[in-house]
């Protein structure tokens, strides 16, 4: 299994099986043996810089049903909320004050693109020299256009599965996987740094796809890579399926950072809820990117897409002194710069 790791490091390619088997057999020393391998990688791409993204959930208003999300159209038990421009602004300049220089609006996926767009406009009016990522969902081609030429830079689209199957499986029938992966495509194609992405241990996930989602991001070279292990929700239909496991989280960081040296990867906040020092071990397997949430607190704890979420809070100046410590004793330093990804564009 080091051999394979090593081969990877070198850019070697590698059989879907051969992945199989190292997702399916490693132990801690293997784990061990890969986070080391993936901080190196990190080292010879990023050093030990961490960047920080603001993290504003701009609404939980969402359209889709997606089986395993706690914001699901069909919750009734959620107290929906939107943002209201002015709002998302103050969370801009919370952030800004703090010194961020990355602000991701990620929220349910509903239709007011007209309404976004106007506002990504005014952030990159007020702060321009700073980074707007969006996490909004699925949408045309022309909608990404039109959210890119307002100035927005990056867009998160977790794929949440590279196979078709899988895909059907955790997702109702108004959702197909061939638009969310044309998403994706449109997305690069319009000059995005994209971010893809899934849960580790949702439901019917076999190590099989895992391996495959390896193969997946390597063709695809997305700038960033979201994951983190899936954790159940009460109220959606997946509540009786257990979380996905933590190492095999961590182990699936090591290995896309490996392959991938360039990407830049974060230590979810799912990462940190389902292990206290959740954020620490993923910066030590390799990743280097953390989000904390700025989103204002009265709405915190209606953005659940999962039980018992934490909101690591960076939301103040003694938030950001904890986050340091955390970050440091992790071995890496806090960089509040926009942290470009270093994947070149294609
Ligand atoms: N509507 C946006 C944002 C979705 S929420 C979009 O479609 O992209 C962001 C991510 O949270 C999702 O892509 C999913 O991978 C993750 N997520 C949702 N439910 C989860 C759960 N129960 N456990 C862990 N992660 C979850």
């Amino acid at each position: 299994m080091k051999r394979l790791i090593d081969n990877l490091y070198k850019g070697e390619g590698a059989e879907l099986s051969a992945l199989t088997a190292l997702l399916s057999g490693f132990d801690d020393e293997i784990r061990s043996y890969a986070a080391k391998k993936a901080v190196d990688a990190r080292s010879e791409t990023y050093g030990n810089k961490v960047y920080l993204r603001g993290l504003i959930e701009i609404g939980n208003v969402c359209k889709n049903d997606c089986f395993y999300c706690g914001i699901r159209k069909s919750n009734k038990n959620v107290s929906r909320y939107s943002l209201s421009a002015d709002e998302i602004l103050s969370a801009c300049e919370k952030g800004y004050k703090l010194g961020f220089s990355t602000f991701v609006l990620q929220g349910g996926e509903v239709d007011n693109d007209e309404e976004m767009v106007k506002t990504v406009g005014r952030i990159k009016a007020l702060y321009p020299a700073c980074a707007v990522t969006l996490s909004l969902g699925e949408k045309s081609r022309d909608t990404y256009k039109r959210y890119k030429d307002a100035g927005a830079d990056r867009y998160l689209l977790r794929h949440e599965t590279c196979n078709k199957e899988h895909y059907g499986k955790i997702h109702p029938d108004s959702l197909s996987y061939d638009n969310r992966i044309r998403c994706l495509y449109d997305l690069k194609d319009l000059g995005f740094q994209v971010g893809c992405g899934f849960m580790v241990g949702s439901p019917y996930q076999t190590d099989e796809h895992l391996a495959s989602e390896l193969l997946f991001i390597k063709e695809f070279k997305p700038h960033m890579v979201g994951i983190g292990p899936f954790l159940p929700h009460k109220d959606t239909p997946f509540n009786s399926f257990g979380a996905g496991s933590v190492e095999k989280t961590l182990m699936m960081l090591s290995l896309i950072r490996i392959m991938n040296k360039n990407v830049l990867l974060p230590a979810t906040t799912a990462l940190a809820t389902a292990l206290g020092d959740g954020r620490i071990e993923g910066i030590r397997a390799g990743a280097n990117v953390v989000m904390p949430n700025l989103s204002p607190s009265s709405v915190r704890d209606k953005y659940t897409l999962y039980d018992n979420k934490v909101h690591s809070g960076a939301e103040s100046a003694e938030g950001l002194e904890m986050l340091r410590k955390c970050v440091k004793e992790a071995g890496c330093t806090i960089d509040m710069g926009r942290g470009d990804s270093l994947v070149k564009g294609e």
